[in-house]
């Protein structure tokens, strides 16, 4: 039997860190971050950029390189209390500014103040958005039913907890397993607990068992395991996406590379 429980190089578990408000303490945490080789995404409102405490429009490559610029709306309004014209013009225009500084689509946001609805949800679907993060805590390691409602599995104050409990996690019925940590840089000034960010990377980076992606990335690899196409018999699995997806069959790993058509052994 194929199942999908692997990410990629065949991990079971993955990391990501998901940053709103894109404050200038965004580089603090971008340098810790790439010193243990931890990953994630930057949030940002297009109409803030270069003012007084936040990023420099300028330094959004050079800064978020390795990482994801993602949208948050241009003016961070609560967009479960805007007409429909506001979401999509929110949502679109901050990916047209960022997109025009960053040189490639935006295809995720987070929700401003956490906030959304079903209305929101629909617009921000027709309008070709592709993952949305909320703010409510799932305490989970699992994937979103839909990754326009993506809760976290926990806001950063409890984050060593959890990179601990994904750790220790034993997948005695293998699947995958994603640590989701949010939050706003300016957070660990307000509470001068750097160290705890340091700490954590320091422990979660340390780990070879783990992928640590962008929030696009999980996105991406999840769509491109859906995007396989199996033989009825199970035995033949054709790979139309641009990325190689991992999986296993009866226990044994197998990789199927992008655009191959390929004969499984083990079924
Ligand atoms: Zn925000």
């Amino acid at each position: 039997m194929i199942r999908f429980d692997r990410f990629p190089q065949g991990k079971h578990k993955a990391v990501t860190l998901s940053y709103d408000d894109g404050r200038d303490f965004d580089r603090r945490m971008v340098a810790i971050m790439n010193r243990h080789g931890v990953r994630g995404t930057f949030h940002l409102n297009s109409a803030r950029l270069s003012s007084p405490g936040y990023v420099e429009s300028a330094e959004l490559a050079d800064l978020f390189a390795g990482h994801e610029v993602s949208a948050h709306t241009v003016n961070h309004p609560f967009l479960s209390m805007s007409p429909p014209e506001t979401i999509a013009s929110e949502t679109l225009n901050d990916r047209r500014e960022l997109e025009n500084l960053i040189g490639y689509p935006i295809r995720g946001m987070s929700y401003p103040f956490g906030s959304w609805n079903q209305e929101v949800v629909a617009i921000l679907r027709a309008t070709g958005m592709e993952y949305a993060r909320t703010t409510q805590s799932s305490g989970l390691f699992d994937m979103p039913a839909d990754f326009l409602v993506w809760k976290p599995t926990c806001h950063h104050r409890e984050m060593l907890a959890y990179a601990q409990k994904l750790i220790d996690l034993q997948m005695r019925h293998t699947r995958m397993a994603l640590l989701y940590v949010w939050g706003h840089s300016y957070e660990f000034d307000n509470h001068q607990n750097w160290q705890e960010l340091e700490q954590f990377c320091r422990l979660i980076g340390s780990q070879t068992d783990i992928w640590f992606a962008t929030n696009i990335e999980i996105v991406a690899y999840m769509q491109a395991v859906q995007r396989l196409r199996c033989s009825v018999s199970g035995q033949l699995v054709h790979n139309p996406s641009a990325i190689p997806v991992w999986f296993s069959v009866n226990g044994h790993q197998e990789v199927v590379q992008a655009g191959e058509t390929k004969k499984l052994a083990h079924v």
